[in-house]
């Protein structure tokens, strides 16, 4: 059978929900840790097919079928390894790679990779304890580390000189630079990282794959990573995220901090489930690794503009894996402070008063819109309504995309326009509605929250408050719309025959001979209006 590399069909199962795959073909409801469904492999009434997100399997407890998504496509589909890859990558929007055996080479090649990043770090790691490394553990130390925390994230100091590229004299020049620790220099191999603080990337099997370097001399960047190589992608690589897996299903959720340094701080005091992404930009691919284990995902950002923006970013790239049992939120520290900050200075709880305060990812979207454009002109609305329909459309969840589109709705109705409700003045004086016709209107306002929009002038005009919750109607979106229709025009007619009634007692107050031709042609103009008005309610 021919074999794709192994990096790849790990990439789909990075990239693929199990749970999204399977509940195409299978209705799944979530029940404890795992999604349960009727076996699509043997005939079922009760569900004992389970399917576990977190390990990657689907099990079957009627009839023992086991595997994960490609087996899943290939039975279910009844296709050959290869149809079922060529589908997965499809849905994961990846490009199929060439069919490739991993080869010896290559196997030991990374082996060789493994064994280098391995070593650099203990090097690094003894250093930051030597006298080379004083002002770097001193930092370190400073931003709250223990000894035991810089033991257990391995953190380490790169001197000034060449330390890796004298030590692996041995290592053939290629194996060493594909490591992205050395460069190749007019005067030979050089090291990359120079006196930096240390901070190891290890891969999901715990394994060093890169470095990130911190600079100690307040020169910029802050930090410098590993380029990218054969082993190490920073766009698919979060910050932790391998200390972090076991809490962030047992706390079933996650939470992504600024930096590594607030990662660490998070994780060593109360927040295990804390990751960081690399250099400052989240990805697309960071979302979906996170997704796999649950949708439960707190942001966490400064409250400045610069974190406000970083924070619309991270809501752009999570919308598309929004699902109904999704948690989004949003959690913003003030002050110009970061997690690593609040942590050291008022401690745990409060870092926890701030997480729980998060906004919802509907509040923040909501909020966002309401600072960003001027909602107290039409233009302005118009321009925050584009902003939100390009958001809600990123959401594949089509039920769920179709409930906030309803929810945003009735705040536009409430929010946006009550200013409309709290200055408007009518310039006649509407009969009042009686409370049955309130009740029905509120209870289509409830359901219909599109009707509020399409009439937001008359219903204004009502002073009737829809905020009070009521029971949604029993009648469908035509109906309702014309029961709006015909009382508009059942208003406008009684504002009408009022409007007569003052003409006619204002004319028979000054009745005299040469007038009363005049009146009866008015008097005939007003039948023939209501005669038509009547005849509209007929349409109805
Ligand atoms: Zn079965």
């Amino acid at each position: 059978m021919a074999k794709y590399d192994n990096s790849f069909t790990d990439e789909l199962r990075q990239r693929l929900s199990l749970v999204d795959v399977i509940s195409r073909r299978v209705p799944l409801t979530k029940k404890g840790q795992n999604y349960w469904g009727c076996c699509p492999f043997h005939n079922e009434k009760t569900p004992s097919f389970s399917v576990s997100e977190e390990k990657g399997f689907y099990h079957c407890f009627g009839c023992g079928e086991h595997g994960d998504i490609i087996s899943f496509v290939m039975k279910n589909e009844n296709v050959d390894f290869k149809t079922a890859i060529t589908e997965l990558a499809e849905m994961a929007g990846l490009k199929l790679p060439e069919i490739k055996q991993k080869s010896k080479q290559q196997i030991e090649n990374e082996q060789t990779y493994i064994d280098i990043t391995e070593k650099a770090s203990k090097i690094y790691e003894e250093l930051l304890y030597s006298e080379s490394g004083k002002h770097a553990l001193e930092y370190i130390k400073n931003r709250g580390f223990s000894d035991e925390m810089i033991k257990k994230y391995r953190i380490g100091y790169a001197p000034k000189n060449n330390i890796i590229s004298s030590t692996f004299k041995y290592v053939k020049k290629d194996k060493l630079l594909s490591t992205g620790l050395v460069r190749n220099g007019d005067y030979g191999l050089y090291d990359f990282f120079r006196d930096k603080l240390m901070f190891p990337i290890f891969n999901p099997h715990n394994q060093i794959v890169a470095f990130s370097g911190r600079s100690l001399d307040g020169s910029e960047p802050k930090y410098i990573n590993t380029p990218d190589t054969d082993l190490f992608h920073k766009r698919q690589t979060i910050f932790g995220f391998n200390f972090a897996r076991d809490a962030i299903h047992c706390q079933n959720r996650s939470i992504i901090v600024e930096g590594q340094i607030d990662a660490i701080q998070m994780q060593c005091h109360g927040f295990p489930e804390t990751v960081a992404p690399l250099g400052t930009s989240l990805t697309e691919d960071h979302i979906a690794i996170l997704c796999k284990s649950n949708r439960n995902i707190t942001f966490c950002f400064d409250g400045d503009n610069a974190g406000q923006k970083a924070a619309m970013r991270a809501c752009l790239l999570v919308l598309p894996f929004l699902r109904d049992n999704s948690e989004i939120k949003f959690a913003f520290v003030s002050g110009g402070k970061d997690p690593d900050e609040i942590l050291k200075n008022s401690g745990e709880e409060e870092m926890r008063k701030i997480i729980n305060k998060s906004t919802s990812l509907i509040d923040f979207l909501w909020n966002i819109t309401n600072k960003n454009y001027l909602i107290n002109t039409p233009g302005g609305r118009s321009q925050a309504e584009k902003f939100l329909q390009d958001c809600i459309s990123k959401i594949k969840d089509k039920i769920l995309q179709n409930e906030i589109i309803n929810e945003y709705n009735s705040r536009k109705f409430n929010q946006w326009h009550k200013w409309k409700k709290q200055t408007y003045t009518p310039d006649i004086e509407l009969p009042d509605v009686d409370s049955m016709t309130i009740k029905i209107l509120k209870s289509i306002i409830q359901k219909y929250p599109e009707l509020s929009e399409k009439y937001i002038d008359f219903l204004t005009s009502l002073h009737i408050s829809f905020d009070e919750e009521v029971e949604p109607t029993d009648l469908d979106l035509k109906n309702a719309d014309n029961f709006i229709i015909s009382l508009q025009i059942q208003k406008s007619l009684q504002e009408l025959n009022k409007q007569k009634q003052e003409i006619l007692k204002k004319l028979n107050e000054s009745l005299t001979q040469e007038n009363s031709d005049k009146l009866k042609e008015i008097n005939n103009k007003i039948l023939e209006i209501t005669k038509k008005q009547e005849s509209l309610i007929d349409i109805q």
